[in-house]
């Protein structure tokens, strides 16, 4: 099972809509979650990754560039942003014990994935993001089976 789906937007006002049903779609199917968000510097990966996470109650997001990870975690979820765009060696991220992240019921976005190759779990999502202006193209791709809810959710 692969799966594309496609979203333009045409404003932020239109990317925070979208990761809040994105959100609100992958949060009513209780299991973990890994997702990649890929684009160039300013594509709005992190912005996407901040409307996800302010649905869930946290209204202070901030990017990970400096720190490689920061957490959210309520009783409800259990969120971990990375950003690997600083990454030395995917080593850094054994040391940090980047697999004690990965729970349950976790939720893991991670912006330059590529970086952390081999530390890092695979993904169940991988978000692209390109555009210029206000305008951007979303474009997600899943080979998980445990995903196809979200065809139906997010349409
Ligand atoms: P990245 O993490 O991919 O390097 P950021 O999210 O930090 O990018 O920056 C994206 C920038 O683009 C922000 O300043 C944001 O306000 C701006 N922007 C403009 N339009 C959009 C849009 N439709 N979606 C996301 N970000 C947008
Ligand atoms: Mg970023």
């Amino acid at each position: 099972m692969v799966f594309i789906l496609k979203f333009s937007l045409k404003n932020e006002n239109e990317t925070r809509a979208l990761a809040q049903q994105f959100a609100d779609c992958i949060s009513n199917k209780k299991r973990a979650w890994v997702i990649y968000l890929e684009g160039d510097l300013g594509a709005g990966k992190t912005t996407f990754a901040r409307h996800f996470i302010q649905y869930f109650g946290f209204d202070r997001v901030k990017s990970p560039t400096y720190s490689l990870v920061e957490s959210y975690e309520n009783a409800a979820v259990s969120i971990h942003h990375f950003d690997c765009y600083r990454l030395g060696d995917a080593q850094e991220l054994e040391l940090i014990g980047v697999r004690d992240y990965a729970t349950a019921r976790s939720i893991q976005l991670i912006e330059w994935a590529e970086r952390g190759a081999g530390a890092i779990p695979n993904a169940d999502f991988i978000i692209q993001i390109s555009g210029e202006d206000e305008a951007r193209i979303f474009e997600l791709n899943s080979q998980n089976p445990a995903a196809e809810h979200l065809l139906k959710c997010l349409n």
